[in-house]
């Protein structure tokens, strides 16, 4: 076997987006050695591509903001799944976390009178989302790197060393994680978390990094779609490092389809138009030019928005004396209904609707709000905002469902892994809200560093990464070098893509997800005997037969809990079971790795507090509650 190099810290952070780095940031905070892995270039993470803002209850856009109101639109856009714990933290952190990265040396746009700026998305009451322009994850993780950099400066002050107890790794990915198998470690084979193994992208030689603690914080799942908003490292790494370490994921079957994603050229398909278009004031409309939200109001929102344009359009002047434009109902509802249109032969020339902003907004106004999508779509597809209109249709965007964790420390099921960010589950439910993501980042991240440097203080000993996992985990990376006459990942990548977005995409059946499960099962067998070329210097061919591994694992596990969650709610839509069920929301579906491929299983879900309960009207509970839960 190949020599590994070996690294030891206190704890490991995997990732380097937004919940890594505010992870990475406490960690250290709390006195641990603490290293951050990533596989793309620092700074390259998905945070950055983040455009419309961070969801953030201050109040300053309108007074009558807090984070009950925050609380209650979360829970409300997650149709009452989450884990109530979570968002509460979560609406009650937030503002805070947002003001902290200003001392970071953020700079969020400004209201007239010098206070951060919000403005309006989809399910929030109030306008709450601070931004820069439409460059908010920009500024977010620049913010972020410069605080890691302001620590090592005072590291190196101490130690003459300025990475000494904060040090980047960057393009190294984690194929497995190392746990203990000491007899303390229980029958259930749920060792300790010791270490993270992977291999250095550039040279592909293998790596050890020894560390009691572990935060994954690897983000989502997108490229398991064939049409998606995420970018290449999203292979769903931290998910399955979680399964196969014996953690559980929740919630697997909501995917986030975005309702905005581009449709044309086909080079940029799916690539993301942000809802700050929609919160600005743009509009959707058929091919027939009518403005068809109106037609798509479900009854739980009937009171909240707007059934006619006249009301819509006095919003944006007056929102406290009118309903919302129901452009800005929670993306599940939007993206459901732009495909209802396409479907009813009502859609543009290139299957998606039409976005305008152009006779909304004057056109410097345009630029001034939405400089990166005026941008985007003058290079991309030579299409004018501020004269035209965009052609825009659901794009894979967010997976809600990730590692169950403790709401308050980011611990996972397995002692010394914890989880923050989108990798994370529990927190948006079966729907998330735009701008709830950056924020979750910073309360999460900060937590899970907090909960894993108190973890690793808590040890009397550091466990030890025993050398039989090591060489088990060089081996399953070295495999897609032994086949001969194998596939080729390129081509198995594409199935599965094609596999999710036509079987368990945005809109489900039963007999449809039973074949995706046989389609998986097949590419699951053809997968074990891929076969690449070359060797392991900077080779993507093998960088992508390990992530089939993930995304395959992944992919089981959206397409089993969506087969057995017989009801529709949030990014979960069935076409033979329509409805949304009470009792369904009072079970949570948990997948665990079982031989090669997952089980999952039905859990009770926490009964929300009642004080938190209190805050919404008993006619509202009635909606999302079982009777016997109301009389409870
Ligand atoms: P990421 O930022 O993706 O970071 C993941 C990190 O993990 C990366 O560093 C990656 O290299 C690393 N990694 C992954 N696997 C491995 C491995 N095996 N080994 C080592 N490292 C690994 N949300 C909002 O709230 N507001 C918005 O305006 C908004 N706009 C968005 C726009 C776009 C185009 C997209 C795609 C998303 C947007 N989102 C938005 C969602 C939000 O950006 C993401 O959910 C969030 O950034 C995820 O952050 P994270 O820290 O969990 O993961």
């Amino acid at each position: 076997m190949p020599e590994v190099e070996r690294h030891s810290f206190d704890v490991l952070v995997i990732g380097a987006g937004g919940a890594g780095l505010r992870a990475a940031i406490e960690a250290r905070e709390h006195g641990m050695r603490t290293a951050v892995l990533c596989k793309s270039l620092f700074g390259k993470a998905h945070t950055v591509m983040a455009e419309g803002g961070i969801a953030a209850a201050m109040g300053n856009a309108n007074p009558n903001d807090g984070w009950q109101v925050h609380f209650r639109d979360t829970m409300r856009g997650g149709k009452f799944l989450n884990n109530w714990r979570m968002a509460e933290l979560h609406a009650r952190e937030a503002p805070d976390r947002v003001w902290e990265l200003e001392t970071y040396g953020a700079l969020f746009d400004r209201t007239g009178d010098g206070r951060i700026s919000q403005r309006n998305f989809g399910g929030h009451e109030y306008p709450r989302l601070a931004h820069v322009g439409d460059r908010t994850g920009l500024e977010l993780i620049r913010s972020l790197q410069q605080k890691v950099v302001s620590l090592q400066q005072d590291d190196f002050a101490a130690t003459g060393d300025h990475e000494s107890r904060l040090k980047v790794f960057q393009e190294f990915t984690v194929t497995d994680l190392v746990q203990s198998t000491g007899p303390e470690d229980g029958p259930d084979h749920r060792g300790k978390v010791a270490g993270a193994f992977g291999y250095w992208r550039e040279s592909g030689r293998f790596a050890l990094f020894e560390a009691p603690a572990v935060v994954l914080a690897t983000g989502g799942i997108g490229k398991s779609f064939k049409v998606t908003s995420n970018s290449w490292e999203y292979t769903g790494d931290g998910h399955a490092l979680a399964l196969r370490a014996g953690a559980s994921l929740i919630n697997m079957e909501f995917v986030q389809f975005h309702p905005t994603g581009m449709v044309w050229p086909p080079s940029v398909k799916g690539i993301l138009v942000t809802e700050s278009v929609r919160g600005d004031g743009g509009v959707l409309r058929n091919s027939e030019g009518k403005r068809f939200m109106f037609d798509y109001i479900p009854e739980v929102f009937k009171d909240k928005y707007a059934d006619n344009e006249a009301e819509a359009d006095r919003w944006y002047r007056d929102p406290d004396g009118n309903r919302r434009p129901p452009e800005l109902l929670p993306r599940d509802e939007v993206a459901r209904a732009i495909n209802s249109e396409v479907k009813a032969g009502r859609g543009s020339e290139h299957g998606g609707v039409f976005l305008d902003v152009s006779t909304r907004l004057p056109a410097e106004e345009i630029k001034r709000r939405l400089p990166s999508m005026h941008h985007q779509f003058k290079e991309l597809a030579d299409v004018d905002i501020t004269a035209q209109p965009m052609e825009v249709g659901p794009t894979c965007h967010y997976v809600m469902g990730g590692v169950q964790v403790d709401p308050d420390t980011g611990a996972s099921s397995v002692p010394g892994l914890f989880a923050a960010g989108e990798v994370s589950g529990g927190m948006h439910g079966s729907n998330r809200l735009g701008g709830n993501s950056l924020s979750d980042l910073l309360v999460f991240g900060r937590r899970a560093g907090e909960g894993a440097a108190a973890y690793v203080a808590s040890l009397s000993e550091r466990p030890r990464c025993p050398d039989e996992a090591v060489a088990r985990a060089q081996h399953v990376a070295l495999a897609p070098f032994s086949g001969e006459g194998g596939e080729n990942p390129y081509a198995l990548h594409v199935e599965l893509q094609q596999t999710m977005n036509d079987l368990v995409g945005i809109i489900r059946r039963a007999e449809e997800m039973e074949r995706a499960l046989d389609r998986l099962a097949d590419l699951g067998r053809r997968a074990r005997s891929l076969t690449v070329e070359g060797h392991r210097q900077f080779n993507p061919g093998w960088h992508l037969a390990l992530d089939l591994r993930n995304m395959l694992l992944v992919s089981e596990c959206v397409a089993r809990a969506a087969l057995l969650r017989t009801e529709s709610r949030g990014g979960h839509t069935r076409d033979d079971h329509p409805r949304m069920e009470a009792d369904w929301r009072r079970r949570l579906l948990v997948c665990r790795a079982s031989g090669d491929g997952v089980e999952v299983t039905e859990e009770p879900q926490v009964p929300i507090r009642a004080d938190l309960l209190a805050l919404f009207e008993p006619t509202e509970l009635q909606k999302y509650l079982t009777a016997d839960e109301l009389e409870g």
